[in-house]
């Protein structure tokens, strides 16, 4: 097992990696506070893994809410559901809640915790890639509003993390995939080194090896915590977690939400981020070309589909919450593992790029 810390300006908070976490009881109770412990999880994580994180926690009393599958599920309703199981079981202020599953369920749990009697304990268990080393480091919890994605939530962060790497192995193969784009982002915008360990390990990393899967998910949290941990405020480096996001938001919009995940939309907004750094001549084309071979070999997409029209990409990408000013603002790579935000890249500079895109 390989343990990180996490310091926030207040505390301290552990991550625990390895493969399986999920029954070790000890790992979990020194986090819990008092004696009672409400689960939540989904309809397919719940007959694969609940009973075994029930088996470490047999000295509390442990209730569980069990919701439907899926992104549509991430509402306020679904926290209103976790709430009233709460008060049903009479749980108090010194109850934690647990969230076993993907970043849906981490996002809605997390959300419920912060609000409950205005705060009470919360644990991580991600079973999903994405959710290890992405939507469980950085303490933002939250629902969709019907008109927008997590337009209402909190920061709140959890007393420790367990990733269980074993879980993965049930993850259907472009969930894994999807996560990977994460992972490689990572790599592209604060460490060339790790880039080329996953250049060197992603077939290792897809057939699931411990060690490997391990590795990736340790050094994805570290660069993640270090880079929020840096920048709490999302003024400055915070933003380059967005690389390729811009893009991707637009494919994900123009696609219909739910065809692409979010993930492959993101892999293809990677390249296409890298390409245009190598246009404006900050990065070469062997680096563009290993952008290429990486998002390949993770079983992510290199391009938007055929058929989705240059100019509705660049309006969807000016709709995005990052056009500043009128200009639309990029994360884009000055090297591998380096990465920048500019809004001096003009419009028509973006539309040659999507015009002749894929090359
Ligand atoms: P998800 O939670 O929907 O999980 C993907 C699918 O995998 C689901 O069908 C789920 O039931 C299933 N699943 C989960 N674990 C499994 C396992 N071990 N075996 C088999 N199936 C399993 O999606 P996700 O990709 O984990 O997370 C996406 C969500 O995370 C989005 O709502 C997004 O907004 C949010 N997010 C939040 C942050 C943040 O900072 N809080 C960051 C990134 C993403
Ligand atoms: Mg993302």
């Amino acid at each position: 097992m390989q343990t990180l810390s996490v310091e926030l300006p207040e505390r301290q908070y552990p991550i625990h990696i390895g493969p399986g976490l999920l029954e070790r009881g000890e790992l979990l109770t020194p986090h819990i506070a008092g004696r009672q412990v409400m689960i939540v999880t989904n309809e397919t994580v719940a007959p694969r893994y609940l009973e075994r994180l029930k088996a470490g926690l047999a000295d509390y009393t442990v209730a569980e809410v069990i919701l439907p599958d899926g992104e549509a599920t991430k509402t306020l309703a679904s926290v209103e559901r976790i709430w009233d199981a709460l008060l049903a079981h009479g749980f108090n202020r010194r109850c934690t809640l647990i969230a076993l599953g993907g970043g849906v369920i981490g996002d809605m749990t997390g959300y419920a915790a912060a609000c409950y009697q205005r705060g009470v304990a919360f644990i991580q268990v991600p079973t999903t890639l994405l959710a290890q080393v992405d939507s469980s480091v950085g303490g933002k919890t939250g629902v969709n509003h019907p008109r927008g994605k997590n337009m209402i939530g909190a920061f709140w962060q959890p007393k420790v993390v367990i990733n269980d790497t074993a879980t993965l192995a049930t993850l259907p193969a472009r969930e894994l995939s999807a996560g990977l784009a994460e992972v490689i982002k990572y790599g592209l915008i604060r460490d060339e080194a790790f880039l080329g360990w996953l250049e060197t390990n992603m077939s290792r990393l897809r057939a699931l090896d411990d060690e490997a899967l391990s590795h990736a998910v340790r050094r994805s949290c570290e660069l993640k915590a270090e880079v929020v941990v840096a920048d709490e405020t999302e003024q400055g480096v915070r933003a380059h977690l967005n690389l390729g996001h811009t893009f991707g938001h637009a494919i994900e919009a123009a696609m219909g939400y739910g065809s692409w995940l979010h993930g492959e939309a993101v892999g293809a907004g990677m390249v296409m981020a890298a390409a245009l750094s190598a246009r404006l001549g900050w990065i070469s084309e062997t680096a563009l070309q290993r952008t290429e071979r990486i998002i390949a070999a993770a079983g992510l997409p290199r391009h938007a589909p055929a058929g989705v029209e240059a100019e509705r990409l660049l309006e969807l990408m000016r709709l995005d919450k990052k056009v500043l000013d009128d200009r639309l603002r990029l994360v884009l790579l000055q090297a591998l593992g380096r990465a920048c935000v500019t809004d001096e890249v003009a419009d028509t500079q973006v539309r040659e790029l999507l015009v002749g895109w894929p090359r």
